[in-house]
């Protein structure tokens, strides 16, 4: 099935919090551009339309400190209306407020790993979201403090602790919400099998509904699924438990010809909402005995959104053919562009490095991409030392179109580097 690249992602180059909020296309991607794990669904979940309009906005692209120019991680997947965060760093709320994604809209906030860069702006979005304010340290007369949990707002995934770091705050910082929200662990196979991590008890706008999902032959498969998307999951190594996340949306309906149908719909007086079926991919029977086929689906589109890692290998499997990989590149070898650059630092040494603290360089992150079959690569979670103005910036241009190059010689493609605010829109495959 062939695939045009520079149909199916659109980047855009602006940065966006300080000019036009507008995603820009970029025509051509060019280096040099500036329970068990079967779901449930949730009950939040609305039936989606297909083909979705998928858009996701970088909220954040640092790694452990964040500067001028990038924040904390956090990326905002938009499926039509509706926004997944994954991963919701310090600051993660204020970015949002820069962007073009609505706040409201958040739906599921999917966790890599408890790491603070990847969790600290947690409490303050949900407070703002489900309606969250300080409360008397007793709670007594706080109304918020009986709200009904049946039916959460906010679903949360991540691996085991981040139900109990999500109570603990908001229990310590005498916060109460007054919409409900739930957590569902993903949990390895030496971790407890019940409980939640914590002696404290459900928070009072915690559905007690959240689940522990366990794998099932080493990968976490539909922690969600709808009608038109799924998520898998799968552990990925770093200095502490990580988990990458594979999107899958289900395959799309086919291009359909009125002009193929219609005079035969017509023809035998047949209703016109017969289109809808045969839309839809169904086949239609008619008066005459006729029969019509829809024109058939079109795979769905994959994307595959890592965490920290210095090894995401497990995740291999569900991640083959990804129309898009999200993939940390920490640290780089830049001897002729970075000053900071000892005499005695090598490639080698770089690497060894970077993997012992459990993440990766941009060659690790091309090796990977071109491992699963990847068709686009955006790096991210950039080392401090990396600016992340390069859209105004020649110097920190010459390092990001560096970093990008490095990836680029391993994966054998063009390589995008994310930077904070940047739109990328992800097309329909085309056949
Ligand atoms: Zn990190
Ligand atoms: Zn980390």
């Amino acid at each position: 099935m062939a695939f045009r690249a520079t149909s199916l992602l659109k980047a855009a180059a602006s940065l966006g919090s300080r000019r036009s909020f507008k995603p820009v296309p970029i025509p051509k991607i060019s280096l040099n551009k500036n329970a068990t794990s079967k779901t449930m669904a949730s009950a939040t979940t609305a039936t989606r339309q297909s083909p979705l309009d998928v858009q996701l906005t970088f909220l954040g692209t640092a790694s452990a400190q964040p500067s001028s120019t990038r924040n904390h991680s956090s990326l905002a997947l938009r499926l039509g209306s509706d926004v997944w965060l994954f991963d919701c760093g310090e600051g993660t709320q204020s970015r949002l407020q820069q962007s073009i994604v609505k706040m409201g809209r958040i739906e599921k906030i999917f966790i890599t790993h408890t790491h603070g860069d990847h969790v600290f702006g947690l409490l303050p979005l949900l407070a703002s979201i489900l309606n969250g304010a300080g409360g008397a340290a007793d709670g007594e007369d706080e109304p918020r403090a009986h709200i009904d949990v049946s039916n959460p707002v906010i679903e949360i995934y991540g691996p085991l602790g981040t139900r109990a770091y999500i109570r603990t705050g908001l229990k310590y910082t005498h916060t109460f919400f007054s919409t409900p929200y739930v957590v569902h662990e993903l949990r390895l196979p030496w971790d407890p099998k019940h409980g939640d991590h914590t002696p404290l008890p459900c928070h009072s706008a915690e559905s007690p509904n959240g689940r522990n999902i366990f794998q099932v032959d080493g990968v976490w498969e539909n922690i969600f699924e709808d009608n038109v998307i799924s998520v898998s999951a799968a552990p990925i190594l770093h200095s502490v438990p990580c988990v990458g996340y594979v999107v899958n949306e289900a395959p799309i309906p086919g291009k359909i010809d009125p002009k193929k149908y219609i005079p035969e719909l017509k023809r035998t007086n047949t209703h016109i909402s017969a289109m809808s079926r045969l839309q839809k991919g169904e086949s239609v029977e008619l008066s005459d005995g006729t029969v019509l086929h829809g024109p058939p689906r079109r795979r769905g589109r994959k994307l595959v959104i890592l965490g920290d890692t210095h090894n995401p290998a497990a995740i291999e499997p569900l991640a083959l053919d990804a129309d898009l990989l999200i993939h940390e590149a920490t640290n780089a070898h830049l001897p002729n562009i970075d000053p900071g650059t000892k005499d005695d630092e090598t490639y080698r040494s770089v690497e060894e490095r970077t993997r012992s603290r459990g993440h990766s360089t941009p060659q690790m992150a091309g090796a990977f991409a071109r491992r699963i079959r990847a068709k686009q690569l955006i790096l991210n979670h950039f080392s401090a030392r990396y600016p992340g103005n390069d859209d105004v910036d020649p110097m920190a241009k010459i390092y990001m179109d560096a970093i990008a190059g490095l990836a680029a010689r391993e994966y054998g493609k063009e390589v995008i580097c994310a930077r904070d605010l940047m739109n990328v829109t992800i097309g329909v495959p085309e056949s």
